[in-house]
């Protein structure tokens, strides 16, 4: 039997907490077999990203058309492009349709402030999406707006699923907005708000890579969108709640996958 396959495309982190190997993680744990193609290596820790180092474009292409001739996912998801040479590799795959039910994570900067993806390269690769996750900041640099509420989110995602994606989600986990983390779907059938408690923690670094990579394996494992979407929110509030006390690092630990 052949297991679902699903392929991460993203940056690796030394600290493991995010990118590829929080993905792997992911996959693992929700028992698809998990393929990778790296898009950066990034020296980093739970305090942040010391240093990135972008992968050639020509070297993402070449992991690429290794795993989609041999290994063929069955659901895709990208997160830290990296740069606009990657992004087009990964748009070129994705325009020939060989990246089935794909979700873009548009990964625009660390939480500790370090630039990891270009808001042009995503653009072109959005069409192609049929899930996109950005969290407020990255909605707020697509859309051009600031996005700061519940309503702006719901604004933000209309807006950017009129660009191609069939579903988007703008999550609100990093909005101080009280006890409630508010995800807003935006769905053909129009905006959904998905709540839950919020999880006080500072072992939170991760947390989209986690949502993205979640959402991407149950697509694998043959859930439609909003199933998908629902269990990984489930999933990421497992994951933050079962490593609140933990002590990685002096910095933003990560979830426990
Ligand atoms: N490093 C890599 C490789 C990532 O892909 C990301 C986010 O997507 C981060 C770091 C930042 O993670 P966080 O903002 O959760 O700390």
């Amino acid at each position: 039997m052949t297991p679902p396959i699903a392929l991460t495309v993203a940056g690796s982190d030394s600290g493991a907490g995010a990118g590829i190997q929080a993905d792997l993680k992911v996959f693992a744990a929700l028992r698809v077999y998990g393929t990778s193609v790296v898009t950066a290596v990034t020296a980093q820790n739970t305090r942040g990203v010391h240093d990135v180092y972008p992968i050639p474009g020509n070297v993402v292409g070449a992991q690429l058309t290794a795993l989609l001739d041999d290994m063929p996912p069955l659901a895709t998801k990208t997160g830290m492009l990296a740069s606009g040479e990657v992004a087009a590799a990964v748009t070129a795959k994705a325009r020939a349709g060989l990246l089935p039910n794909l979700v873009v994570d548009p990964v625009l900067e660390s939480s500790s402030g370090r630039r990891l993806g270009v808001v042009s390269a995503i653009e072109r690769l959005l069409p192609y999406a049929l899930v996109a996750t950005p969290n407020c900041e990255e909605a707020s640099a697509l859309v051009g707006w600031p996005v700061a509420t519940p309503a702006d989110m719901a604004g933000a995602a209309g807006q950017l699923a009129a660009g191609g994606p069939k579903f988007v989600v703008v999550t609100g986990g990093d909005l101080a907005s009280g006890d409630e983390a508010v995800d807003a779907m935006w769905t053909d059938a129009g905006v959904r708000f998905l709540r839950y408690p919020r999880i006080a923690t500072r072992n939170t670094h991760g947390t989209g890579c986690t949502f993205s990579a979640a959402i991407a394996a149950r697509l694998a494992l043959g859930d439609a969108v909003p199933q998908a979407v629902t269990f990984a929110k489930q999933y990421v509030a497992r994951a933050l709640a079962d490593a609140r006390e933990w002590k990685l690092g002096s910095g933003a630990g990560p979830l426990d996958h």
